[in-house]
């Protein structure tokens, strides 16, 4: 709640216009807890189609860990506030004379991934779907990952928002790092399980050489390592 209080002060730090829509990237606490502070307002809360049901299995684990993270007073008037407008592919919204461009992802960072393209300024908010500094999460298909990053450096954009990171970053370059990171994961990954490692094994190697380039790389790197295992054994 506290995150969604400082980004609604933001904005009307900038304009006392209406908030029509609050838009959510994907579903993670980090992500998506703030959207309670907007409710006063009753904007329209839009999200990938698979968003309400995430937020229906996952929600109550998402407060618990926050309140456990933020502390009592942060956390006050949190709750789960699920999109009502869901997307599936492409839709526009249209916040008179100017369109925001919402667009959905096969699963990558997770399975609720969507985008939004201001188009008349070539800015693309990515959501998680990039990390800079912090370590990439993941949480959906590192294949589908990947995938998702060719077809995005391909997109005509000038500046884009990363989920973590700096307030912006010139595109395609800023997603060269975070690439690097997925691609070793996957290659390692993958050599372990050619190798027949035990999962155990893989996730305690498997982009080790990433690791001076990432904040959070003990916190997150082992959890993503089994999580390609997973993924890439069937394959
Ligand atoms: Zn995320």
């Amino acid at each position: 709640m506290i995150a969604g209080k400082r980004l609604l002060e933001a904005v009307r730090a900038k304009t006392d216009l209406p908030v029509l829509y609050v838009i959510f990237t994907h579903g993670h606490p980090d992500h998506a807890l703030g959207a309670a502070a907007f409710v006063d307002l009753k904007p329209v809360f839009v999200g990938h189609s698979a968003l309400p049901d995430v937020l229906a299995s996952h929600g109550d684990d998402y407060l618990r860990a926050t309140q456990r993270l933020i502390g009592e007073a942060n956390f006050a008037g949190t709750r789960i506030v699920a999109p009502t407008l869901l997307v599936e592919g492409v839709k526009e919204l249209d916040l008179g004379g100017r369109k925001l461009k919402l667009e959905t992802w096969p699963v990558g960072h997770t399975n609720a991934d969507l985008t939004v393209s201001d188009e008349a300024s070539g800015v693309l908010f990515l959501g998680d779907l990039l990390f800079s500094g912090h370590i990439p999460a993941l949480d959906g298909k590192l294949g589908g990952w990947l995938n998702n990053l060719k077809k995005l450096r391909e997109r005509p954009v000038r500046l884009v928002i990363p989920g973590h990171g700096p307030a912006s970053m010139a595109w395609p370059q800023a997603a060269d790092a975070q690439e690097a990171y997925l691609r070793r994961l996957r290659d390692d990954v993958g050599e372990a399980i050619r190798k027949g490692w035990t999962l155990r094994e893989a996730a305690g190697t498997a982009a080790a050489s990433e690791r001076p380039k990432w904040r959070l790389f003990d916190d997150f790197n082992a959890r993503n390592a089994t999580s390609a295992y997973h993924e890439l054994e069937w394959e």
